[in-house]
């Protein structure tokens, strides 16, 4: 996984006719700004900010994404599977995987050397890998692709190269991503991006191992703590913040980022009042004016975004259903926590192992939030299988 609010609330339920009819002129009243006001700009010098912008260095996220997939083994650890067995480890399922996140807008088309393993000329356990960093990595990718070289006499260039190590070299034991143009000694550049697949995909994380990494070559940041509890900032709702979460389908503020949901399917609040929405669920296809998210802009750094999560597309697994409420900050780096979950319910234990995973709002359970520090209350009016309506107070 390495790379380098308070205002009148009211409970669920309980709404009087009069109340009611207040909240519906307010919202009448409001206007709705277009989806692209809500968007934060990039912050420069911030590693891998969610703020949007130009986007130098990011690799395809709409349409098709090139990788080149071959296999290493090492002189203390020789394979005992075959390529292939590894190929069909991750693929196609980690290609789905982004078909089904993205609504069929980016496809992930890995080719490969499934002729051999390319036996690397140093020990498995003497790349450092138990502190590695930009030069171990570089050292690998190059005696890697020099091994490759000499064997094969060249390389097909790529977008992202994918160097998959054999399942017997435990000391390879995380999988980074290589965030730089991948060059042979020669200078020869092979690929934009690398990612160097260990043995963290095998014990812990299996082929989704694929879509973290590749999200970096995305321009997504982590979005587990550099230190501390791997779920301390968004639990298990983001594939960027724990692999095996219970719903991790990427955040709607990052599908926005990276292409996948467009301005038209942002609900936008920008001012003081309140507003109703109809969100649809983040992980099934939509049409273009259906609301994917709603997104409170509150200055050129920070945003507080609602989104409907269900047990639709990619995640199936999940343990809690209902709006999900989260901050996003532009000026905060890959690690340092750009987005934090809003838990709703506190102290509840949560499910699956992790507080945040029961963070969200729904009818019966909890259905109005008051953000602290923020002035937002957020309260949920109906629900059903498919479509939840919210009211967005701003004071
Ligand atoms: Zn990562």
């Amino acid at each position: 996984m390495k790379l380098y609010l308070v205002t009148a609330l009211i409970s669920f339920g309980a709404l009087s006719s009069t109340y009611a009819a207040l909240i519906r002129h307010q919202a009448d009243i409001v206007p709705r700004a277009d989806g692209s006001a809500c968007k934060l700009p990039s912050v420069r010098g911030v590693d891998l900010s969610l703020g949007f912008g130009s986007r130098p260095g990011c690799l395809t996220s709409v349409g098709t994404l090139n990788g080149f997939m071959f296999f290493v083994d090492f002189p203390d650890k020789p394979a005992t599977e075959t390529p292939q067995s590894l190929y069909d480890f991750f693929l196609p399922a980690a290609a789905d995987w982004y078909k089904t996140s993205s609504y069929g807008k980016l496809a992930l088309n890995v080719t490969m050397d499934s002729t051999r393993f390319y036996r690397m000329p140093t020990r498995s356990d003497r790349y450092g890998w138990d502190r590695v960093d930009g030069d171990v990595m570089q050292k690998y990718l190059q005696d890697a692709i020099d091994v490759y070289l000499k064997e094969k006499g060249s390389l097909p260039t790529t977008e992202v190269l994918y160097v998959v190590a054999t399942r017997q070299a435990t000391a390879i034991n995380i999988s980074p991503t290589f965030m730089a143009d991948v060059r042979s000694r020669g200078g020869v550049t092979v690929a934009k991006r690398a990612v160097t697949v260990g043995y963290d995909a095998y014990a812990a994380w299996g082929y989704k191992l694929l879509n973290h990494e590749t999200g970096h070559t995305m321009c997504l940041p982590d979005l587990y703590p550099s230190q501390g509890r791997v779920g301390l900032y968004v639990g298990g709702w983001d594939m960027m913040g724990l692999i095996s979460g219970h719903s991790p389908d990427y955040f709607a503020w990052s599908k926005w980022k990276i292409g996948w949901i467009s301005d038209s399917q942002i609900g936008c609040v920008t001012e003081k009042g309140s507003t109703n929405h109809t969100l649809v669920p983040l992980e099934a296809i939509s049409s273009p004016n259906e609301i994917k998210a709603v997104v409170y802009r509150k200055n050129d750094t920070t945003a507080l975004v609602a989104e409907l999560r269900t047990t639709e597309g990619v995640n199936t697994g999940s343990c809690a259903n209902g709006i999900l409420l989260y901050t996003v900050s532009a000026n905060t780096g890959s690690a340092r926590g750009p987005i934090k979950v809003i838990d709703a319910n506190p102290g509840s234990g949560g499910c699956k192992g992790e507080e945040l995973n029961d963070a969200v709002l729904s009818l019966g359970k909890k259905a109005s939030f008051t953000i602290p520090g923020w002035n937002v209350a957020v309260t949920v009016l109906s629900q059903d299988n498919s479509t939840y309506s919210i009211r967005m107070d701003v004071s």
